[in-house]
């Protein structure tokens, strides 16, 4: 079966990996600053905090924001749930904006009309969490501006866009949200395994997510209530949590980081080769703002609804690893059971029904993208 994404493990990457092994300290060690260095490197922001993964970046940084009871956060409905779900862990309420039918990131126009509702009724949301699906920057310029005029805080899901750009910067720069976060599952375009890191222009947030990944626990002096103390001494002045990465983790996502760039040029090739080859086929390919460089993460394309089903069943009997990206969250059972239903979302909902995501990863070949689109022929132009 060709996989729709698999990670790349070099010689390299394995022996960062036994030399952090064969040192003193397989976690809270050098690696993982020097693996925040190098991602605040490349993405040109100020500080980067590494995590045990996306989720709980995500959630660091809707407690560093003040999301607590009584908060509310809306994201998009076209996106993994965890990105709703830190929302819950918070205690806030969720609310999702429509999708833009062209990009299927969240609709800048929808999401004002919301804002101009929830203003009348004193319910405007506390975050709003744009999501760079497929790696596709969301209209982040659009966002800032309302984010300033309504008053709200933005955390970037760009677990799809590490290597992505947007108005000429780095996604991750934060030029326009106060946060953005990052995902290293293997599926993703660089990987340690399970990991996550948020970025930040700003110092009190990136100290409180410091705080939150580890316990709340601080060793700092200037951190404590009782500033004569001991070496042994520690304080815990916040309520956190054990996100730590390992230092085992870090060294293989430093490694990863070096071929970050060839990546995504090589991702962004695989995807104009398939714009190239589906051409002319009954089916819509996906679309590039011109403001944004994609890292590529997933290759959508949609086909007409009645014949979705019948494709993706022929291209898995066919050894292909076709996919679906994603289930509406708010159609989710657990999303249902706190009130939200289907045709809430109509854009979301009628993407959904088209949508399926080809095989794009690195390693693959030329040969395999030809059987790919071979066997698309096949189902489709019968
Ligand atoms: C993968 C993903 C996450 C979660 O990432 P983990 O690192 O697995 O926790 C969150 N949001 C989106 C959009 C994702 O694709």
């Amino acid at each position: 079966m060709i996989p729709y994404g698999r990670q790349e493990i070099t010689e390299e990457d394995i022996d960062a990996v036994v030399d952090v092994l064969k040192s003193d300290f397989l976690t809270q060690g050098p690696a993982v600053p020097m693996f925040e260095k190098t991602v605040a490197g490349f993405t040109h922001s100020k500080y980067a905090i590494a995590v045990n993964s996306a989720t709980s970046a995500l959630h660091i940084a809707c407690v560093s924001l003040g999301l607590g009871h009584g908060g509310r956060l809306w994201t998009s409905p076209i996106t993994f749930v965890a990105s709703s779900n830190v929302a819950l862990y918070c205690g806030a309420q969720v609310d999702f904006v429509d999708i833009d039918p062209s990009t299927y990131n969240m609709d800048v126009v929808a999401l004002e009309e919301k804002l101009v509702n929830a203003y009348k009724e004193g319910q405007l949301p506390d975050i709003v969490m744009p999501v760079h699906f497929t790696g596709q920057s969301c209209d982040m310029r659009s966002v800032h501006t309302l984010a300033k005029k309504y008053g709200f805080k933005v955390i970037e899901d760009a677990s799809h866009a590490i290597g992505g750009e947007y108005a000429s910067n780095p996604v991750g720069s934060c030029e326009f949200s106060d946060i953005t976060v990052f995902s290293f599952h293997p599926v993703k375009i660089i990987t340690t395994g399970e990991g996550g890191v948020a970025t930040t222009n700003n110092k009190i947030l990136a100290e409180r997510m410091e705080l939150l990944r580890s316990h709340g626990i601080t060793r700092s002096p200037n951190k404590m209530m009782n500033k004569k103390a001991k070496d042994w001494y520690y304080e815990q002045v916040d309520l956190g949590f054990n996100y730590r990465l390992t230092d085992i983790q870090a060294a293989l996502g430093i490694s990863q980081m070096k071929r970050l760039d060839s990546y995504v040029i090589h991702r962004n090739e695989l995807a104009n080769f398939y714009d190239e080859k589906l051409e002319g086929m009954p089916i819509t390919l996906p679309y590039q703002i011109k403001e944004a460089r994609s890292s590529r993460h997933l290759y959508v394309v949609k086909v007409e609804e009645s014949k979705r089903g019948d494709t993706f069943d022929f291209m898995r009997r066919n050894g292909i690893g076709v996919n679906v990206h994603y289930i509406p969250v708010h159609t989710q059972p657990y999303y249902q059971k706190m009130g939200f239903s289907e045709g809430m979302f109509p854009e979301a909902e009628k993407f959904y029904k088209e949508a399926i995501s080809l095989p794009l990863f690195g390693s693959m070949s030329l040969e395999q993208q030809d059987e790919i689109v071979a066997k698309l022929k096949m189902v489709l132009e019968v």
